[in-house]
Formats: structure tokens, sequence, C-alpha cells
């Protein structure tokens, strides 16, 4: 699928995403409300570049990683992967086209299984999805192994003697068996000392530009999603506030919440820091099993008016390629 205005090719493309858990109370155990983790959240990856996706802690942007490669059952929107409809897809489908899409997750020790070799648990998806012999089985693990970065002396060794940043590396390697296209980063660095943190960026860049892979990159880190992503998505209680292009992004970020996020971010050089101009936020973040009416970020937004606790603002392209979710870019709203 090819976007006309870009000239690129949409690899992943996500329409009106919900994510919805419910809630269940009383004695009768009823269905009394849902939280609203992803709540009709729209994008497009293209081919080749990544996605960053940032927010704090709770505000979805985990589930909506999980919801992509349908690791859940959607409550309702469409997820196109590689021209494929995979919104509704059973079990048995999505088994064959799991090898095109694999996810890195935040912490490799609690899916990487202590009783496997490392050359077992990169090899575990071969032996699932392909046909290929011990010997073709092994050469496979030896070239993962090389392409991450892990010396082939290790393949059998279990998971409890490596270093955080070598347990990351497994689950790169494993992640990348069966050739995906697209890869979900779940927080891949989080978990990581501070020191080993730009390796693992480094290689899954390495790795991008190799084997010309797709990535949605979820991060709480800004500075870590400015190095690595192309476009960057930032999300508030369950929904996109704005969409743009990095650099257009960090320099001139146009949501409120998103001004927020980045005035809270340090400089390196405190001289030029601008503590002046910060927005600190006041309030805490809504539930989102009841988000408020209207705008969701208009409990905590400094520059709230009344339009903002009525109608949701609609995620609409103020500028070529730059979305943003809030009505002081509505001009029929807020002209005169
Ligand atoms: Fe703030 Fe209103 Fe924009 Fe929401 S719509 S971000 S409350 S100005």
């Amino acid at each position: 699928m090819f976007d006309n205005t870009t000239d690129r090719r949409v690899l992943v493309s996500v329409s009106g995403l919900k994510m919805y858990f419910p809630i269940f109370g009383g004695i009768l155990s009823r269905h009394v409300g849902d939280v609203k983790a992803v709540d009709d959240v729209s994008f497009d990856i293209y081919e080749g570049e990544t996605l960053g996706v940032v927010g704090e802690s709770g505000c979805g942007k985990s589930t909506c990683g999980r919801a992509v490669l349908r690791l859940y059952d959607l409550t309702a929107g469409t997820v196109m992967v590689d021209g494929t409809d995979i919104s509704t897809m059973g079990q048995g489908a999505l088994r064959k086209i799991r090898p095109v899409m694999q996810m890195v997750f935040q912490d490799p020790q609690a899916c990487l299984n202590p009783r496997m070799s490392l050359a077992d648990i990169i090899g575990e998806p071969l032996v699932e999805h392909t046909r290929l012999s011990k010997a073709e089985r092994r050469d496979r693990v030896y070239d993962l192994m090389d392409a991450v970065g892990l010396n082939r002396d290790f393949a059998n060794r279990y998971p409890h003697e490596f270093s955080g940043g070598q347990r990351q590396r497994i689950g790169i390697a494993r992640a990348l068996a069966l050739n995906p296209k697209f890869i979900v980063c779940d927080e891949p660095i989080a978990a990581l000392d501070v020191s080993i943190q730009a390796q693992v960026v480094n290689l899954l860049e390495d790795l991008q530009k190799e084997f010309g892979l797709t990535y949605l990159f979820i991060s709480h880190d800004l500075s870590m999603v400015r190095h690595i992503a192309d476009r960057v998505a930032v999300m508030y209680l369950g929904k996109i506030v704005e969409l743009a292009p990095r650099e257009g992004l960090y320099r001139d970020p146009k949501h409120p919440y998103t001004q927020a996020l980045l005035s809270a971010v340090p400089e390196p050089d405190p001289v030029t820091h601008d503590t002046a101009n910060r927005t600190v936020l006041k309030g805490d973040v809504p539930s989102p099993s009841n988000p408020p009416t209207g705008c969701n970020f208009c409990t905590r937004c400094p520059r709230v008016m009344e339009i903002c606790r009525q109608q949701d603002p609609e995620f609409r392209e103020v500028e070529p390629g730059r979305f943003v979710a809030c009505h002081l870019f509505n001009e029929s709203e807020t002209a005169g």
C-alpha cells in the first residue's frame, strides 16, 4: 500500500484502534465499565522507518504495541500489516503471519526460559515455523548470534549466565530468527544499565539498516526516542495527541501536552536549559476507566478553553505530515 502524498510504502496501517478491558463489579460480577487503555488510535508506519511512541507510564503505549501485533483480541479498529488485515484473524491464520511481525520486550529475563540453552531459545521459532534440519538450524542460530554480537561459544549457556544487555541481545536474535519485516520494541532498554542502553539502541539501528526492518519503538525516554525515531507519536490517556516528524516535534511541539513533556526533559547544559519556560503539569493523570468529557487532557491543560470540556478534539493534519488533536488548531473554532 502506497501513500500518494509521500510516495512511500505503508507497511503497517492502524485505524480507529480501541483496546478496552472490562471491569466487573457487584455481587453478580456485572460488567460495570471499561479501562480504555487505547481509545481510537490511528497511524501508519512506513516501510523501513522507526515510529517512536512516547508518553508517561500508563498512557497505553505498550497496550497499543501489543494490540498492533494482535496479542489481544481488539475491541475495535483495523490493523493492516504488509497488506493483510489481521484485525479479526483467528489464531491459526495469525500463527502463519507471526513470522512477519515480532516483538522485543522490556524485560528479556522474563521471556527467556531459564531451562533452555541460548541456542535452543534463539532456535525455538525455527523449530515451530520452519522445516530446517538440525544442522541448518544450528547454522542459522550462529548467524543470528553473529548479527547481534553474541560470541558463538555462548551457544550452550543458560540465560542466568548472561548480563542484562546480553539477554536483550538474545531476545533480539530470537525476534530476528524468522526474518520479520516489522518489530515492536517495547521499552527495550528501560531495564538496562544506562551504560549499555546506547549499545542496544545502536544494535537495533544497525540491524534495521542491514535487514530493512520497520520498528514501532515504545519508550518513556524522550531523549532516546529523539535519537532513534524518524517520526514520533505522543500518547496521553489512551489517545495519540500529536504525531510528527522527529525534528519538527522536538523543535516546535504543538500540543500542550507535548510541550509540557518536552519542557521537562533536562538539557545537558544547565546554562542553556531554559527553566523559565518549563511547563509543570498540575494534578494526576485521570483514570482510563473514567476519562474526562471532551479533550482527555482538559483537566491538566494550561491552555484549556470552554469547548475543550465539551468536545473531543479531532486528530487532524494541521501541517503536511503533522497531526494534532487539540481545539487550538481547529481554525473554525478559534477564529475570531
Ligand atoms: Fe488543551 Fe483544549 Fe487543546 Fe485539550 S483541546 S489540549 S484542553 S487546549
